[in-house]
């Protein structure tokens, strides 16, 4: 029983309940119909009677006249009065036996008239014809008292009838209160509460699932949307906490730095305070790094990050990016191959800038000090390929599809190396803003190539929008 009106649907409920309504009526009205129909024959029949009664008694009356009257003139006028009494009565006859007892009431009439035109006294008396007359009487008043017993009868029928159908009305009434109380309502309440309870900060609040089909999709509905939100703030406090968590290693390194040269003490010698100041500079701009990609994110999510398109050769922006490393490392550990002719391609130079420089120092910060880097151009006629190779630690083949995801640090770098892991996340992005891709190959231990295809003629660029609702669905 439950899990019918479990599965059953409002539109269903209310189309059934609006048929039984319908059909309700129709029985009602055809029954008043009849009723009414019944009790008007009824009526008819014992007015006719009592017409009929009335008729026959004024003949008899006639007739008694008719015999004490001589006048022949008179007597036609009763005579007349008589047979226009028995017309008239004959449209009121309204059964086989009052046909039979009028036809021979109204013989009689007929011959006793006939009989008394010739001479008084003749076979037919005057006794005879008033007897007739009066079963004629009789045989309507028996007629209207049947009448009105059928009247009498009918009318209980009918209160009895009207008294069922008020019940039947009330019961269903009550019914569909009853189960608008405990089928709709209650879940409606229920979810209500939900909702409430969510607002207030319950996270865990759910809707029921129960009540009619639409009830319980708006239930599923505002569950799935209040276990995303969930999702959301837990993927927002995990942000948060993963933020802190990668703040405070530079900050703590600072601090350490800053309190090795206290204010009111002489200052380290002057390699010490060098060895300081390198630390601080790495650690600032390792912050600086952060602090950019959560910027990036934040735009991404945002849908504000704007390209500035225009054509760049592809090697300039590999000399510029590998230059500013060599001028920062002491061992010369780059390997860069390009094309003796331009590479034009349509980019975002500073952003595509962006992208060697983030997989450049994961490429520097992966691999062992003073081991190749090798950066190359693959250009073919639509495309431009930036190829990124290192030979360091490596990337196991499991862990390989999530290095683009954000907050993704795979393998032994996670402790050993420092970083958010959003390098990458920002990388892809960028790319796939230009309308073109990223992928990377790599063997544990023995080092990853990465590679960045680029369209190179100007293209439509993907819609920030487009990339901001992957963002945050990345992010949740
Ligand atoms: P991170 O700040 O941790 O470097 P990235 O998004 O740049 O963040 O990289 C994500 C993760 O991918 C890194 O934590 C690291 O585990 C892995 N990774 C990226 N580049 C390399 C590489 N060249 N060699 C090995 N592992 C890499």
């Amino acid at each position: 029983m439950v899990s019918r009106a479990r599965g059953m649907s409002l539109r269903a409920i209310f189309g059934g309940a609006t048929a039984a309504i319908v059909g309700l009526v129709v029985v009602i009205t055809a029954a008043l119909v009849g009723l009414t129909t019944l009790l008007h024959r009824t009526t008819s029949h014992a007015a006719y009677s009592v017409e009929n009664v009335r008729l026959a008694q004024e003949a008899q009356i006639e007739l008694l006249l008719l015999g004490r009257v001589t006048d022949p003139v008179v007597r036609r006028d009763i005579e007349a009065r008589i047979t226009t009494r028995l017309l008239e009565a004959k449209q009121y006859v309204s059964s086989p036996d009052e046909r039979r007892i009028f036809d021979e009431a109204t013989a009689l009439v007929n011959a006793y008239t006939s009989q008394h035109r010739q001479s008084s006294n003749g076979p037919v008396p005057q006794e005879a014809v008033f007897g007739a007359l009066e079963a004629l009487v009789n045989v309507n008043v028996a007629q209207a008292r049947i009448a009105h017993a059928t009247a009498a009868e009918w009318d209980r029928l009918t209160n009895y009838s009207g008294i069922a159908i008020a019940a039947l009305l009330f019961l269903g009434a009550a019914g569909i209160l009853q189960w608008f109380r405990t089928r709709a309502l209650q879940p409606v309440l229920a979810l209500s509460d939900a909702m409430a309870e969510f607002g207030r900060g319950n996270r865990d609040s759910r809707g029921p699932d129960i009540g009619p089909a639409e009830l319980r999709e708006m239930s599923r509905r505002f569950n799935e949307m209040a276990a995303a939100l969930s999702a959301q703030r837990r993927a927002q406090v995990a942000f948060l906490a993963g933020v802190a968590h990668d703040l405070r290693n530079p900050l703590s390194a600072l601090g350490l730095s800053v309190s090795l040269m206290p204010a009111d003490r002489p200052l380290p010698s002057e390699t010490r305070l060098r060895q300081l100041i390198a630390t601080i500079g790495r650690q600032v701009k390792h912050l600086n790094r952060m602090v950019g990609d959560f910027l990036d994110i934040a735009r991404i999510d945002a849908g504000e990050l704007e390209l500035r398109r225009d054509m760049h050769d592809a090697r300039r922006l590999v000399t510029d990016v590998v230059g500013l490393f060599e001028a920062t490392s002491a061992d010369p550990r780059f390997v860069v191959s390009l094309p003796d002719e331009a590479v034009d391609v349509y980019c975002d130079g500073l952003r595509i800038e962006q992208v060697l420089t983030n997989l450049i120092s994961n490429s520097i910060k992966y691999s062992p000090a003073a081991s190749p880097i090798e950066i190359a151009l693959e250009p073919s006629q639509e495309d431009v390929v930036f190829i990124v190779t290192d030979h360091g630690i490596g990337i196991a083949e499991a862990e390989l599809p999530c290095v683009f995801e954000a907050f993704r640090r795979v393998g032994l770098s996670k402790e050993a190396v420092p970083g958010v892991g959003l390098g990458l996340f920002v990388v892809n992005r960028i790319v796939q803003m230009h309308g073109g891709s990223i992928n990377v190959k790599s063997t544990l231990g023995a080092g990853s190539t990465f590679r960045v295809q680029l369209p190179r003629a100007p293209s439509e660029s993907v819609a920030p929008e487009v990339l901001q609702s992957e963002t945050t669905a990345v992010l949740n």
